[in-house]
Parts: structure tokens; sequence; C-alpha cells
């Protein structure tokens, strides 16, 4: 007998990307965004300390009443968590526990460990060779997620495609989770597609595109129904999710549109000249809806990856067989980006 669980014991936990405490690198390995969070934030939170004595709306309404009213849902559409991916973990407890899903093989890498800890049997669909997603594969009559634009190859699948998936879920009884952690950055998003599927879950995060990954709040649209679920698994495991600061502030934050705009709108600019830069040099390079750039960097790329730490550059490296010739390039300011750039045509066109 172990003083562990079974549970404890079989668990194989998600990696983070490194967060460095001692030496100031350029950090390009945790998408994070290189902008501050708006201004309104700071305002929103600096008199909230007396406050602090009282528990959080476990509901935090008014922060749900501005992502409906900024996303064109109604407020008991939105479910919010600590991080999305607080809500992702809800959501496989929710709706896959205990079912088969299906994901791409190359997706976000907390999916399987997700899957694990909830008892989910999944099923990796292999990408197609020009890294995108084999809908027609996905098809099997089984609830499924994705991520979209997908990580790390921050290629976008058309809506078109997402709507098959949606129809085909429905018509088995399933639901398709479809984590926008990136959405900001790319041409479309699934909630339009709402209106029409009662079993399509969407994921966001205020992490990348609201600069706000330091205060953990994500949340997702859906169905009456979905989010009730959802509810029904926070209220089994933690109430108050989201404490009165994050609340404050995400609200602060997605209210201020025009900011957010701008700052995602530099980030875009920052990632298509450094796109267009490794191309004509002739680096291979993903076409990317999101903030970063998945660039090809050598048979193995760890030995870049290693040179760019070096020079004080954080980039994420993934050493999985398919992956391990890549190297995923969170977007930063202009000024990171003509560095890192430089440095990668440098390291790999010697
Ligand atoms: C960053 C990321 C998340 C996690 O977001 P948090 O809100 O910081 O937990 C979830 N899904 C994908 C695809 C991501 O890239």
């Amino acid at each position: 007998m172990a003083y562990e669980s079974e549970l404890a014991l079989r668990l194989v936990p998600y990696t983070a990307g490194e967060q460095p405490k001692d030496r100031q690198f350029i950090k390009l390995n945790t998408n994070e965004n290189p902008y501050p969070p708006s201004p309104a934030v700071e305002q929103a939170i600096a008199g909230l300390c007396p406050s602090l004595r009282l528990y959080p709306d476990m509901e935090a309404t008014q922060l749900r009443e501005a992502i409906a009213r900024v996303n064109g849902v109604e407020a008991d559409q939105v479910f919010c968590g600590n991080g999305s991916d607080e809500v992702l973990a809800f959501a496989f407890a929710a709706f896959f526990a205990g079912k088969k899903l299906l994901t791409p093989d190359v997706t976000y890498s907390f999916y399987p460990v997700y899957a694990n800890l909830f008892g989910v049997e999944h099923q990796a669909v292999a990408l197609r060779d020009d890294f995108t997603v084999d809908v027609d594969a996905m098809l099997q009559g089984c609830p499924m997620a994705l991520a979209n634009p997908n990580a790390p190859t921050g290629i976008e699948l058309p809506q078109c495609q997402i709507r098959r998936m949606a129809q085909h879920a429905k018509d088995n009884g399933a639901v398709l989770l479809v984590d926008e952690a990136y959405a900001a950055f790319a041409r479309e998003t699934a909630v339009s597609l709402l209106s029409e599927f009662d079993n399509l879950l969407i994921v966001r995060t205020f992490s990348k595109s609201h600069a706000l990954a330091g205060m953990r709040v994500g949340y997702a649209i859906g169905s009456r129904r979905l989010i009730g679920a959802l509810r029904r698994i926070r209220d089994s495991f933690n109430s108050y999710p989201l404490d009165r600061l994050a609340q404050a502030a995400a609200t602060a934050s997605i209210l201020d549109v025009d900011y957010t705009a701008r700052t995602v709108s530099l980030v875009v600019a920052a990632r298509d000249r450094a796109y267009t830069r490794l191309r004509k040099a002739g680096i291979d390079v993903l076409p990317s809806a999101t903030n970063f750039l998945f660039v090809k960097a050598g048979e193995d790329a760890a030995p870049v990856q290693q040179a760019l730490r070096s020079e004080g550059i954080l980039v994420r490296h993934f050493s999985s067989a398919r992956l391990k010739s890549w190297l995923r390039v969170t977007i930063g300011t202009t000024e990171d980006m003509e560095k890192v750039t430089d440095a990668l045509i440098r390291l790999i066109k010697g």
C-alpha cells in the first residue's frame, strides 16, 4: 500500500514554459503579451483592499455581463474560471469524463493531462503533413476538443470546418470544445455558431490578448445547458474560483475595447513583419493567426533554443518527434522581434 492514491501515482502532469527568476531575458516562451494591461485595470483594483475580507461574488456577475456584452450573447451563457486552464478542466469533467474524446495529436498539451485526470479515453488524431487539422479524421461520433487557432502551430481552421465538426458532434449527442485562447489575433471566431449549436463550448482567456496572465482569468461561452453543467462541477470543487481583484481587473480590461484592439494590432503587425523576414531568409515558418510563430530551426531545434538562451532570448521547444525541428516564438515588442529575427536568421542560416 502506498501513501498516494492510484490517481496521484499515475498522473503525468503538464510542463509549463520556464518563468526565470534571476536573469533579465527577452521572454518569448510562454505567449504572454509584451504590453501592460489596460490602464483601466490599475484603477479598478486600486481601492479594493478593504473589501478583501469579504468573499467575492461567486457568479462574477459584472464580469459575465461585460463579457456577454462584448461578445453579443446573454450573461447566462458565460462561465468564468481561474484561468482558462481551470475552465478547460471543468469542461473535461462536465462533458468528457467516462467518454471517448478526440483531439488533434498536435494541440495544447494540457488536454491529454486532463483526460488522464478525469478518466477520459483520449484518441489523438494526426494532423495532416502541412500541420492543418484533419477534420475528416476527427468525425468519429465522439466529443471533440481543439484549439483554434491551434497551438503550437498557430494555424487557424476556417469557421466552415468548425461548423462541420459542431454539426457532426450535435448529430451524435456530443460536445465540441473550441479553445479560442488566440482568437483575438485571428480572422474568425466561432461565436456566431452559438445560436445554431447548443453543443458548442468556446473557451477564452485573459492571459494573452488582455495581458492578464498573472491574474488568472478565463471564461467559456455556450448554451445555458452547457453553462449549467460547468456550474455544477465548479460548485462541487470550489465555489469562488475568481477573487475580487481578478473580477475587477478582467471587467475593466474587457470593457477597454480600444486598448485591446490597439495592443493586439501592434502584436499582429510585429508578427507579420517577423514572418515575412524569416520567409525571405528562406526559413520555414507556419502561417500564424496567433501571438506566436512556429519556426523550423534545423533537424533538432534544441541547439538553436540553447544558443538563443545564451543570448538572453527565451523561446519554447517541444521535444516530441513531430515537433523537435521547430521553435515556438512568442511575438514581443517590435524591438524584441527585430532582435530575435536577426538571431534566428544568423543561427539557422549561418
Ligand atoms: C495559454 C493557453 C491556455 C491557458 O490559458 P490560461 O487562461 O492562462 O490558463 C489555454 N489554451 C491554450 C490553447 C493556450 O494557449
